[in-house]
């Protein structure tokens, strides 16, 4: 365990380059991983800092304050779960977590804890920075959202201060566990909320592994959100994992 790396600004090694792209923490502890990483951030515009330990990226996370932590969830010291949960105390930006097979439930206490999403290993270099662009996009959108009362997604609309929801001009009405539910979802889209995370925010922690609930709601909310509930357009289940609303 040396010193955290130093920061690879690709701006600096091109000085024509966009002064500030975004600042990407990067957490991974295989070297190889390590640079291939570091190579795709840099080569699209990407700037990264990056931690091969759990107290590593802690410490760098509220030393660079990043707009985004790439995390793998096997690590040396602590795990990528315990990363998430401590920089969760402060830390409001994306964290994306890396998860190999094999690594389903470590990924779903990740989320449980505070991650956005995931990407599991082996991925293309495509798919990751596709990811982060999303997340950098709705961290931006939620930052120029704060204090508003109304989310929109698609045709979907909730109004938090008075608790109404719309499908395009329609008002629809959903019991107050359904609009916990969908609530929830909504102020987290695109997001995956895991199925404890959902249980606990509707029914209480003494659910948390009533799992068969959640079916029965989703199931309900599609039907009252969605055009075609056998096929859902927003409302996306991820298996054994929890739901997402599709962002658009
Ligand atoms: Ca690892």
């Amino acid at each position: 365990m040396g010193e955290p790396s130093v920061a690879k600004d690709a701006s600096a090694r091109r000085p024509g380059a966009a002064t500030a792209g975004p600042l990407v923490l990067v957490v991974e502890d295989e070297p190889a991983m390590q640079r291939l990483l570091g190579a795709v951030l840099d080569d699209n515009g990407f700037r990264t800092v990056q931690a091969t330990t759990g107290a590593e990226a802690v410490k760098l996370a509220s030393a660079c304050n990043p707009d985004i932590v790439l995390l793998d969830l096997g690590l040396p010291d602590f795990d990528g779960t315990e990363v998430t949960r401590r920089l969760r105390q402060w830390y409001a930006a994306p964290i994306l977590v890396i998860s190999a097979r094999g690594q389903e439930d470590d990924k779903i206490h990740a989320l449980d804890v505070g991650a956005n999403d995931y990407v599991t290993k082996p991925f293309s270099a495509g798919e990751l920075l596709a990811r982060l662009r999303v997340w950098l996009r709705q961290a931006a959108l939620s930052t120029d959202e704060g204090g508003s009362n109304f989310i929109d997604v698609g045709d979907l609309r909730i109004d938090l201060a008075r608790r109404l929801v719309f499908v395009g001009q329609r008002e629809v009405h959903l019991t107050p566990t359904e609009y916990k539910l969908f609530a929830m979802l909504m102020r987290n889209a695109g997001r995956v909320i895991t199925h404890r995370q959902l249980l606990e925010e509707a029914w209480g922690p003494p659910y948390a592994n009533e799992t068969q609930y959640l079916r029965v709601y989703m199931a309900h909310l599609r039907q009252k959100l969605e055009k075609d509930s056998a096929h859902p357009q927003y409302l996306l289940s991820e298996p054994g994992i929890g739901y997402r609303l599709r962002a658009p």
